[in-house]
């Protein structure tokens, strides 16, 4: 924490700043581990590891409507049978009030608009394309209240944005280096309708959500595939205006499939279950260190030996 904003004492929210440092592995429990998860997460645990941090998972579990906790069991025994070893699992689905704590002490406004308004804003001269305009952001009072009824009078509730107060925001990667990318007034809160909201509690944004736990759990390095790098801008300025520290990030090529388009699961036997079907763990072990240049047999093995990161994708055709 920054000596300018201390965490209120016993708050949900704080960071655990006695903690050792920690690298971090953070599936969204909505299906097995493929090929590419799997390596994603072993260069997270070696990075981690050989650098003395603790290794931490995050079942990133908030998105009720496609995640489910049979899934995120099954990706922990995945990540187990790879010999993996963590010193602690946080889920998100247990996290609400961390994140309404940290909407609390941010700069932010309600949102009204529909996909529909923002699309249409977005086709004005001189809109960056996918940013949000601003259209809700200097409404009065008066006119937020008469937007929030004629919401409530359709089922629906408004969306929460950070007022943010910067265009972009440079982040350090180990891989791409110095990267810059374009912050707006980005989704805290999604809103929608009353009726579809997951009942656990409000539908908190992954940007927010990664931020606070995180810190939480005193991640300082975050290794994750290369498609979140640009999310990366966003989530290091949310750090910055909680007054947490910014962690170094390590966005890893991905992993994939003969087409050159990143793997998924309709390319085949792909996740580590369909492989144990024809394979040993130890084969696929073998593989994916093989494909980190690394002829480690076993996981610490893989942490003794661990050199440089890969700089290209791998394709994946099968074992
Ligand atoms: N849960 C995200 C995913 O599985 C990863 C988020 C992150 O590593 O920051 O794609």
């Amino acid at each position: 924490m920054s000596a300018s904003q201390p965490a209120p004492a016993n708050s949900a929210d704080a960071a655990l700043a006695d903690t050792a440092p920690a690298g971090r592995y953070a599936p969204s429990p909505s299906g097995d581990l493929h090929v590419g998860n799997l390596r994603t997460a072993l260069v997270a645990w070696a990075c981690a590891r050989s650098s003395g941090r603790r290794f931490v998972l995050r079942v990133e579990d908030i998105d009720t409507q496609r995640s489910s906790a049979e899934s995120a069991e099954r990706q922990l025994e995945d990540l187990a049978a790879l010999g993996l070893e963590w010193d602690e699992v946080l889920y998100q689905s247990q996290r609400h009030e961390a994140y309404a704590q940290a909407l609390g002490r941010l700069p932010h406004y309600e949102c009204y608009c529909s996909r529909r308004d923002i699309q249409e804003a977005a086709r004005a001269p001189h809109a960056i394309p996918g940013q949000y305009p601003g259209t809700c952001r200097e409404l009065s009072a008066a006119a937020r209240e008469a937007k929030r009824a004629e919401l409530a009078q359709a089922g629906r509730v408004p969306a929460i944005r950070l007022r943010a107060q910067a265009r972009e925001f440079s982040v350090r990667d180990r891989l791409a280096g110095e990267y810059t990318g374009e912050v707006d007034d980005f989704i805290l809160r999604r809103g929608g309708n009353v009726a579809q909201l997951p009942e656990a509690g409000p539908d908190w944004a992954y940007n927010l959500a990664v931020v606070v736990d995180d810190a939480f759990q005193g991640v300082d390095q975050v290794v994750r595939g290369d498609d979140l790098l640009s999310s990366a801008p966003r989530q290091a300025f949310l750090a910055s205006v909680l007054g947490y520290p910014v962690p170094e990030y390590v966005h890893v090529p991905l992993v994939l499939n003969a087409a050159g388009v990143r793997l998924s699961k309709r390319d085949g036997a792909v996740t580590l279950r369909q492989l144990r079907q024809t394979h040993s763990v130890a084969e696929v072990f073998a593989y994916l260190a093989a494909s980190l240049g690394s002829q480690a047999r076993e996981a610490q093995e893989l942490v003794e030996t661990w050199g440089a990161i890969p700089r290209e994708p791998v394709v994946f055709g099968g074992l």
